[in-house]
């Protein structure tokens, strides 16, 4: 498959044409960005970790039943993906109370929620990514009643999913943020998963320790963010127990052959 023009940079990753207008490449880079930009770095090894982590979830969902973007990872930072128009929310999943909506609201730091806590952010970076109710997607036609139920539907089976996942690992999943794409299927217009499910997406904590292994290390100044990402990569056994970790090295980590593929 050949790699085409560059379509769009984000934060965290480019998306490149290919010869199959269906179908683009999407290209995991190694900046970290937080508090919508205001703070940057570049953190070697980020990208290759995302690709494999990312890959492995998405492969997992579309395994039961989850239709998603994923076509295959192609290399250490690349994966084929099928274009979609993406739909402008952030679908932001809660188990545990943490991050904006402990300030937003004054709960406590990792209280635990009765149930799955589902809320909607517009996706526009220039006004924050703002918190909005379900009847702002109705009113300002972002996505139509018929599609928000299907996510719905979807959001509730990936949390069940990932949880379990992630609880078999001995990590708590704490929230994560999902996005989803319009695509047609044999004609029909079809929502399916999109974006990357990594710890740059997610929180993360060890069920015993607390100790968080996502993108808050970074955002809270925790350091360690690669051996963290390779914590959640070894015991999601995409990468060898004995590999060592260590930012240089993630590079030859990448490289290992999943153990249960
Ligand atoms: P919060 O609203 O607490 O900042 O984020 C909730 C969850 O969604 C966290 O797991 C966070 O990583 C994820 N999340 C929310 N917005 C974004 C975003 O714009 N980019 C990324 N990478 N993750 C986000």
């Amino acid at each position: 498959m050949k790699k085409g023009k560059k379509l769009y940079e984000g934060k965290a990753k480019i998306i490149y044409a290919t010869s199959d207008k269906n179908l683009v490449i999407q290209y995991f880079k190694d900046d970290a960005t937080a508090f919508n930009n205001q703070k940057k770095s570049t953190i070697e090894g980020k990208g290759v970790l995302n690709n494999r982590i990312s890959e492995h979830i998405l492969s997992n969902l579309s395994q039961i039943g989850i239709k998603n973007h994923l076509v295959k990872r192609l290399n250490m930072r690349e994966q084929v993906i099928k274009l979609v128009e993406i739909i402008p929310i952030e679908f932001i999943v809660r188990n545990v109370a943490s991050g904006s909506i402990i300030k937003r609201l004054g709960i406590e730091d990792g209280t635990v929620l009765k149930e799955p806590l589902v809320e909607y952010c517009l996706k526009d970076d220039a006004l924050g990514d703002p918190l909005i109710a379900e009847e702002h997607i109705y009113a300002f036609e972002w996505a139509s009643k018929k599609e928000i139920e299907k996510v719905k539907k979807m959001i509730l089976r990936i949390n069940d999913f990932m949880i379990g996942m992630f609880r078999g690992v001995g990590i708590k999943l704490i929230d994560f943020k999902l996005e989803f794409g319009r695509l047609k299927i044999n004609g029909n217009d079809e929502v399916i998963l999109a974006d990357e499910i990594s710890p740059d997406t997610c929180r993360l904590w060890d069920s015993i320790t607390d100790k968080k292994l996502d993108k808050d290390r970074f955002r809270k100044n925790l350091g360690d963010l690669i051996p963290a990402y390779t914590e959640v990569a070894k015991r999601l056994g995409i990468l060898h127990e004995q590999s060592n970790v260590s930012a240089v090295n993630v590079t030859k980590l990448s490289s290992v052959k999943k153990k249960h593929k």
